[in-house]
């Protein structure tokens, strides 16, 4: 299984990429995770990043597309954040077809723009595993703890309200066009994702059976 999320931040591609790795048994391949991470530990790709991504908009092409390609592999994956605009799926396209993969199926995760501000304002991440959380949608067993690895549960610094608007933004002009783009390759499945998470899972994984 080979599957592309797409979504606008907040449509819950990071929650789904972890169910679907989790159910289908493919790689998570996040590239705003791989990014943070980078970020965090302060790397030479973290300090070409970390600007871009505290003012939310998109790092150049030519530095995620390096990353992209080193992590795809014609192995079963979910890739979460990548592509954003045209180039980056053209770019995609020819990595597909120098590995050699046919890919599954591109989910569309539809949602409104008020669900967007609910779920970003009310987000909670963990700093050590990546796990995503929500104050009231998706709460911790204990607050302000992670459930997988109990650290202490923060808030993303692009998850402020001025960054939030710059983000979604960002989406409509750069990264809604490609709905149309795999329309046309007459793969893509969009899915209602202003529902919670379980049952936006289980409508993907309809989808993905019923075609
Ligand atoms: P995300 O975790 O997917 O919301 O991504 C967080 C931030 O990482 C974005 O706001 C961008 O600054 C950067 N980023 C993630 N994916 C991409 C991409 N495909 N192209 C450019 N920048 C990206």
């Amino acid at each position: 299984m080979k599957l592309i999320l797409l979504g606008a931040p907040g449509s819950g591609k990071g929650t789904q990429a972890v169910v679907l790795a989790k159910n289908f048994k493919i790689r998570k391949i996040s590239l705003g995770d791989i990014l943070r991470e980078e970020v965090k530990k302060d790397s030479e790709l973290g300090r070409k990043v970390k600007q871009y991504m505290e003012q939310g908009v998109l790092v150049p092409d030519e530095v995620v597309g390096a990353v992209i390609e080193e992590n795809i592999k014609d192995e079963g994956f979910v890739l979460d954040g990548y592509p954003r605009n045209l180039a980056q799926a053209e770019n995609l396209q020819k990595i597909f077809e120098r590995k050699h993969i046919q890919i599954t199926a591109v989910v569309y995760l539809d949602v409104t723009t008020e669900t967007v501000v609910k779920r970003l304002s009310g987000r909670r991440i963990c700093p050590q595993c990546g796990a995503n959380f929500h104050i009231t949608n998706m709460p911790p067993k204990v607050e302000g703890v992670c459930d997988a690895c109990g650290s202490k549960l923060i808030q993303r610094k692009d998850d402020n309200p001025e960054v939030i608007e710059k983000r979604i933004e960002v989406f409509e002009a750069e990264s809604a066009p490609l709905k149309d783009y795999y329309q046309k390759e007459d793969n893509l499945l969009v899915v209602d994702a202003n529902k919670d998470a379980q049952e936006v899972f289980m409508d993907i994984s309809s989808l993905l059976k019923n075609g």
